[in-house]
């Protein structure tokens, strides 16, 4: 098969020798011209999209794929499959636990007290005592519930169907999961349904002094109602990985918040070591004419 690799952001010589030694019978190039089979993009160059109206299939380097439902080139008639990687789960995994036990240990308060030379003590709880809301159970979401559960914290997952997972009160009752949570975690497709989901009406349904952790999209969360209820108290904190625009200007008044730790999009990056086996695994679906999993649902945008 001919297979094109298309990115202004990921480096092809990152991933090529690494497909190549999984794929060695296929050929594979960077120039969008003559017969495509499959196209594996994260924000391909402009005009590729475009030309992969008789491809087999547009494989994401991305879980989210917002970006390229928006594209009015992209075909809609090619399979598009995200990126389920291990490795990026296994990432996200790890930043969802610091940031719950940053909150659940009250870390956040000693640095700050830290400023002040100040030695005072919070009151101790158990995990058991604590509640994480996850909006989002899918994979990323699955994944990081599967971690957050042997440590002691009740789990509330809410997804767009119903769901039943172990040991996790799923719902789709939003106000529901809100409202029995001291944390909630963000790892919703970024959808029309979802664009500022986090609005003050449904930050104001957080449980008292609790905590909120965006590490899906920027647009989830209305930032002027998030800086009104951290200010009001109502939330003790916010970790903030994405933002509507990015890199976050240098005005932005989230970055002097107190009560809100950033990093740049940082939770999870793509890993390649692991990405390019499923990748792989979706490519040879494709040679046996099979479906490969994980494919996009154009009517729910995600
Ligand atoms: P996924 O497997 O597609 O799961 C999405 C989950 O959201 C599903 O449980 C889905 O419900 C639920 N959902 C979607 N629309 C909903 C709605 N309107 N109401 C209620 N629930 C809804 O996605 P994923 O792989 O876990 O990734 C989630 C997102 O994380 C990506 O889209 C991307 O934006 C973000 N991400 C961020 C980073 C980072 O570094 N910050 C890295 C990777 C990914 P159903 O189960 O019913 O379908």
């Amino acid at each position: 098969m001919r297979i094109l690799f298309s990115s202004r952001i990921e480096a092809p010589e990152r991933w090529l020798p690494l497909l190549q030694s999984l794929l060695p019978r296929d050929e594979f190039t960077v120039e969008c011209s003559g017969e495509i089979d499959v196209a594996i993009v994260a924000s391909p160059r402009p005009g590729t999209l475009g030309k992969l109206g008789n491809a087999k299939l547009i494989q994401s380097l991305w879980m989210g794929v917002e970006a390229l439902l928006a594209d009015p080139d992209l075909p809609r008639n090619v399979p598009l499959a995200r990126l389920v990687d291990p490795g990026m789960a296994a990432a996200m995994t790890e930043t969802v636990l610091a940031h719950t036990l940053d909150w659940h240990r009250r870390l956040y308060r000693y640095r700050e007290q830290q400023k002040s030379r100040t030695w005072k003590r919070f009151r101790q709880y158990m995990a058991s005592d604590h509640t994480v809301g996850i909006l989002g159970m899918g994979a990323l979401g699955t994944a990081a519930a599967a971690r957050l559960l042997p440590l002691g914290f009740n789990v509330v997952g809410w997804s767009r169907r119903p769901k039943a997972i172990r040991d996790v009160k799923c719902s789709t009752d939003l106000s529901w999961v809100l409202s029995e949570s001291h944390v909630v975690v963000c790892l919703l497709p970024l959808t029309a349904q979802t664009k500022g989901i986090l609005n003050a009406g449904n930050l104001k349904k957080i449980r008292e002094g609790g905590g909120l952790i965006n590490c899906a999209r920027g647009a989830h969360v209305a930032r002027d109602d998030l800086i009104a209820v951290l200010d009001s108290g109502h939330l003790a904190h916010a970790w903030l990985d994405v933002f509507e625009k990015e890199p976050l200007p240098a005005d932005d008044p989230l970055w002097a918040h107190p009560k809100v730790s950033i990093t740049p999009h940082a939770a999870a990056l793509t890993e390649p070591r692991t990405a390019v086996i499923e990748i792989a695994k979706n490519i040879e679906a494709v040679r046996r004419g099979e479906r490969p999993p994980h494919l996009v649902d154009f009517s729910a945008g995600y």
